[in-house]
């Protein structure tokens, strides 16, 4: 069924409740996250937003509409743990925060959000970013095209670290402003961290993000001291826990990674300088990884450019950026768990499914790769009815031509998306 203009724009204009359409999905495919394995034709029968049935074989099925994905393998939707819908990194990033608008910002991350979900993404962590909750509610409530979004609101740091909103600031703008607090993100002990938490609650964010450690992009020398003690780390966890918070923590350096883990964080992003003893001690506590590699590739190569980024950051992007997708390498074959993310946003926002073709190419098998963006990234979110396809789960689905276990490049093609039963897009 091809949608006419007007279809399209009722369906476009409609929450996905009111689609009462049943669909028929005939998969050439379909990657069971479950196993890691394809299970060739099936049909996915989609009414009410949910998954209402999966068959084998492609038989006609009475009352639905069938979509013709013979040729396609698909996939749970895809998940992305670490993204940042409010911006993308440019040459003029350090400067848009004294310029634009939060209403300019929030409308930007329109096009971020809808160019995310039609890469394939259909769920995505938003691990920082104070626009984004509003972006999250306007998408929830049908008005915006977008993934489902878990955000984090504003990042959680200590006084100079890495998302202290007033890094670089000259004094005047800085004594005007104030010295941030809790209520913006900035704590510097166990109570003022149990402060932020809760106002990240009354703010109504998803998941807790704190930087553990010095951060690549921030106006600040260090990218891998430590940030945080163990006690305020602690005391951020145990908050967060209280509310049923999961708690992702960015890290590159060793010690603030360890003091992380040992405060009893859930994910630790990037992870640039993991040794054996950080594999071992995330295996010890269940903590899951987060790669990014992408962020780190793509702001090694923009390091290479002069001006791209000002000159306390620019060593940093080239020495950390590299890094990573080595340590990721390593860390697999350690057996760290692992979960899908790309910290679009650093990167481009749409090129997400680059990070198969990274983690791939750093040794992971391409299901275990697709895993990762799928049951184990459900897991981390806590929400498992995501990242499967099966009866009385939402019906989160994506497709592209051939075979993304044969070659992981496949899923940089998806021509198919689905998200709550309703189709976003299908092949021309
Ligand atoms: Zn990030």
């Amino acid at each position: 069924m091809r949608p006419t203009p007007l279809l399209l724009a009722l369906t476009l204009a409609l929450p996905a409740a009111a689609q009462a359409e049943t669909l028929a999905l005939q998969c050439g495919r379909l990657f069971d996250s479950a196993t890691g394995r394809n299970l060739p034709e099936r049909t996915v029968v989609v009414a009410d937003g949910k998954v209402s049935e999966v068959r084998e074989g492609h038989a006609a099925v009475p009352g639905a509409t069938a979509v013709d994905l013979k040729g396609h393998t698909c996939s749970p939707g895809w998940i992305d743990l670490h993204v940042h819908l409010s911006g993308e990194s440019s040459p003029q990033s350090y400067s848009e925060g004294f310029r634009l608008n939060p209403e300019f910002t929030v409308l930007r991350s329109t096009a971020y959000a809808s160019r995310t979900l039609r890469a394939g993404f259909t769920s995505v962590r938003d691990l920082g970013g104070e626009t984004t909750l509003a972006l999250r509610d306007a998408v929830n409530q049908g008005w915006v095209e977008g993934p489902r979004i878990f955000a984090a609101g504003k990042s959680i740091a200590t006084t100079g670290g890495h998302a202290d909103p007033t890094n670089g600031f000259n004094h005047l703008i800085s004594d005007a402003l104030g010295t941030p607090g809790p209520a913006e993100g900035v704590v510097n002990s166990p109570d003022e961290a149990r402060q932020a938490v809760r106002q990240r609650y009354k703010d109504g964010s998803d998941v807790i993000k704190i930087t553990a450690t010095g951060g690549v992009l921030s106006y600040a020398r260090s990218g891998d001291a430590p940030q945080f003690t163990v006690d305020e780390v602690a005391a951020v966890v145990q908050t967060a826990h209280d509310y049923g918070y999961r708690v992702a923590a960015h890290a590159h350096g060793k010690e603030g990674m360890r003091r992380a883990i040992v405060g009893g964080v859930d994910t630790i992003e990037h992870g640039t300088y993991m040794d054996d003893e950080i594999f071992a001690l995330m295996k010890k506590n269940g903590t899951w990884y987060v790669p990014t590699i992408s962020a780190g590739r793509f702001v090694a190569e923009k390091a290479k450019i002069d001006g791209y980024y000002p000159d306390v950051v620019r060593p940093k992007a080239a020495r950390i950026g590299s890094q990573i997708q080595d340590t990721f390498g390593r860390a697999w074959k350690a057996g760290v768990k692992i979960g899908f993310g790309t910290d679009a946003g650093v990167g481009l926002h749409g090129d997400n499914a680059d990070e198969f073709v990274f983690m791939v190419e750093a040794g992971m098998p391409p299901a275990e790769a697709l895993r990762a963006a799928t049951a184990n990234a459900a897991e981390i979110l806590g929400r498992p009815e995501l990242g499967r396809v099966a009866a009385g789960l939402p019906a989160d689905i994506v497709a592209m031509p051939g075979d993304p276990l044969a070659d992981i490049a496949a899923t940089r093609k998806v021509d198919f998306v689905m998200k709550d039963g309703r189709i976003v897009r299908q092949p021309e």
